[in-house]
């Protein structure tokens, strides 16, 4: 696949639009501006990889639409060294901008055909080198934590326990909470005596974070 000055003038504007809609974390736009995102769509969808929208990327699932990736990567406060886990590696296109910022990423997907795909995929195309795993992203990879930051990238019906313990004090999670039509967009500060504190950012619409590894 080539990235052509097209793209990458398409990706400007994407970014003016991130821009326009109050993202203002330099170094998640930086990312962003540099990720070819058509990369991570099939190619007879190209148009469409610089639009501000979501988009299927097979196995029923969704790339997120980036200004929902530029949002929680902003909420998460990203920064070189950091150990990050995510749930739902999906297309790894999160993942991707969470390596470019120069995080150490871990990253856990359900679905078999998808975690395959995409694993192949990063292989292939990326210059990352990123940890993915095929598991429930609700158990987290004990034999990793703790995580410095916890990013879940789908609709969580409650805040999984396993994640609470795996997250360092001090350390942040984002999580989209509720199991209606939306789920309020948090951020939870892990405090020294293993609390959660807890600020709510708005309300997004995820596909729903499901339990156990699937061939679905
Ligand atoms: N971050 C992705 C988009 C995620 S869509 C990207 O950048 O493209 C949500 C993903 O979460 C889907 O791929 C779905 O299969 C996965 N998922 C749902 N429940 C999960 C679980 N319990 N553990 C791990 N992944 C899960």
């Amino acid at each position: 696949m080539q990235d052509t000055y097209r793209h990458k003038g398409l990706r400007k504007q994407l970014i003016e639009t991130l821009r326009q809609k109050n993202i203002s974390d330099e170094r998640v736009l930086h990312a962003m501006e540099k990720i070819p995102r058509h990369f991570f769509l099939d190619s007879s969808f190209l148009e469409f990889a610089y639009q501000d929208k979501p988009f299927p990327i097979g196995s029923g699932q969704t790339i997120s639409q980036p200004y929902t990736v530029a949002f929680q990567t902003e909420l998460l406060r990203v920064s070189k060294g950091l150990k990050v886990l995510e749930i739902g590696t999906g297309s790894a296109y999160q993942a991707c901008v969470l390596a470019e910022m120069g995080a150490k990423v871990f990253s856990i997907e359900r679905q078999r055909k998808l975690y395959l795909k995409t694993k192949t995929f990063v292989e292939q195309s990326m210059p990352y080198k990123l940890n993915l795993y095929l598991a429930d992203g609700n158990e987290g990879l004990p034999g990793y934590a703790p995580f410095d930051r916890i990013l879940i990238t789908a609709a969580a019906p409650e805040i999984p326990e396993a994640l609470i313990d795996q997250l360092k004090v001090g350390g942040i999670m984002v999580i989209p909470l509720g199991f209606g039509d939306t789920q309020s967009m948090l951020r939870l500060i892990k405090t020294a005596d293993g609390k959660l504190e807890r600020e709510a950012h708005g309300a997004f619409r995820f596909v729903p974070l499901l339990d156990k590894i699937g061939n679905d």
